[in-house]
């Protein structure tokens, strides 16, 4: 599947080494977003930074890594759900007030940003971007509160909907949290002073050790004082992304505490048990459904076989301008090998089916190659609405699910039987004891409201994205 988180973010405090490790860091969540990418660091006295559009390690050369100096910092990676993919909304975002240097890194997406943009330039706001993550900034500086910290707590109430973020401030940096959770965002301990980032794999490479997840809601403080966590009064139902354990997060990783591997295998062995169908081998389509089809291969007893190679070192298949070369970059992505499928009967294991076109011709690609009868077991239930809160998923009438039954999408999609995994069996592989999860491109059942603004700006940024593509 192609789909694109929306950010990583990471933050470090007290270590000499704070531009190297929010470096490593950022390289290891490269897969949540591959637009632009950016680092601040400072000193409390001086700061610098530097950002570009690109991958990171186009961005941070050698000599560009010399200059960033000091012992925090914030890092961002960055691909576009709101606000468009141009040079003036790399993150972090950099303002200055009375005097002093402030940043922000913001993964999410607000459902109230509308409104909130409207009464800001009714008071006068004037606003270098169009990104959410500005709206916060204004919002934090306008507050009458008197510290940076008492300022981030009146006005975090005010905005709604998904958003992890991390501060930059003279005096260290500041890690938040909606209180729904949708995003991740995990505290690791470095040997000297501590990290926090959208997923524990950017503390394997920095060396740090994991302690744990934000809890929904919470505000943690990290500065010359030490680490200080400030826990909102009520606590509201929880809405954790579930869509992170079947596609996003890397597998390496643990998001809301829970390891990214085992969900994913659990979520194979459940889609095994409701598989009417076999075959004589199991083939993942590779990156993002190679656990589940490990876990559904053990559950079945049915060989995996890695049928499909991925090239890894193709581009993002959005950048190329003609339909025709969008088609040629998928295919040259994933590539079946013949000598493994030709003359078999297999079961193809996907995480989730968007649109239906790239399934499409992947199933048609591995006719080509021979194979006789194609299952394909789907890790997920059908994706049948858009999300609001950060993901870029299109609007139900692209979404193939979202107006195609199963028999239909079996059809479209040329394959000779095709099951997903039910709601039930994908809540139940994820062992997050009483946790309660978003689960509403599945359901259209929005934990937080997003009213008709939100749903105007989504339409108006896929047209603008359609438009560039
Ligand atoms: S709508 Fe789907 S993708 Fe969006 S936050 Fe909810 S579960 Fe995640």
């Amino acid at each position: 599947m192609e789909l694109k988180e929306n950010c990583g973010i990471t933050g470090v405090y007290g270590n000499k080494k704070a531009a190297e490790i929010i470096h490593s860091a950022l390289f290891s969540l490269q897969h949540r977003g591959q637009e632009s990418c950016g680092i601040i660091t400072g000193s409390g006295k001086n700061h610098s930074s530097a950002m570009g559009m690109g991958l990171v390690s186009d961005v941070f050369k050698p000599a560009c890594m010399k200059t960033l100096r000091g012992h925090f910092g914030i890092g961002h990676v960055r691909y576009s759900t709101t606000g468009s993919s141009s040079p003036k909304n790399i993150q972090p975002f950099i303002a200055e007030y009375r005097g002093k240097t402030y940043a922000i890194s913001h993964n999410g997406n607000l459902v109230n940003s509308t409104s909130l943009r409207r009464s800001l330039e009714k008071r006068g706001s004037i606003f270098r971007t169009s990104l959410d993550t500005e709206i916060i900034m204004h919002m934090i500086m306008m507050s009458r509160k008197e510290s940076f910290i008492e300022k981030i707590l009146d006005v975090l109430p005010e905005i709604k909907g998904a958003f992890s973020l991390v501060f930059f401030s003279p005096e260290g940096i500041v890690a938040a949290k909606d209180p729904w959770s949708f995003r991740p965002l995990c505290l690791g301990k470095l040997e000297e002073g501590y990290m926090v980032a959208s997923e524990s794999c950017a503390f394997d490479f920095a060396g740090a050790s994991y302690i744990r997840e934000l809890e929904p809601g919470e505000v943690l403080v990290i500065d010359g004082k030490g680490i200080k966590s400030i826990l909102p009064e009520k606590r509201v139902r929880t809405a954790r992304c579930i869509f992170e354990f079947i596609y996003f997060a890397r597998p390496d990783s643990r998001v809301f505490g829970e390891s990214v591997y085992h969900a994913r295998k659990k979520l194979g062995e459940n889609l095994a048990k409701e598989f009417p169908h076999t075959g004589e081998m199991v083939i993942p389509i590779p990156d993002s459904g190679s656990i589940s089809a490990i876990g559904f291969s053990q559950k079945k007893g049915l060989p995996f076989e890695m049928g499909i190679v991925r090239n890894h070192y193709v581009g993002r298949t959005f950048i190329q301008p003609l339909q025709e070369s969008r088609e040629k970059s998928v295919r040259i992505k994933l590539n079946p090998i013949k000598e493994v499928i030709g003359g078999k009967d297999i079961v193809v294991i996907e995480d989730s089916i968007v649109r239906g076109t790239t399934s499409r011709m992947r199933i048609t690609d591995l006719r080509k190659s021979g194979a006789k009868k194609i299952y394909m077991g789907v890790s997920c239930p059908p994706i049948r609405h858009p999300c609001f809160y950060g993901i870029d998923f299109p609007d139900s009438r692209q979404l193939i699910a979202g107006k195609k039954s199963v028999k239909e999408i079996e059809k479209e999609i040329g394959v000779d039987g095709l099951i997903y995994l039910s709601m039930e069996s994908m809540l139940a592989s994820i062992r997050l004891p009483g946790e309660e999860f978003c689960t509403a491109c599945f359901t259209g059942e929005y934990p937080v409201p997003c009213g008709s603004q939100a749903r105007l700006k989504k339409e108006r940024f896929e047209t603008g994205r359609r438009g560039k593509e």
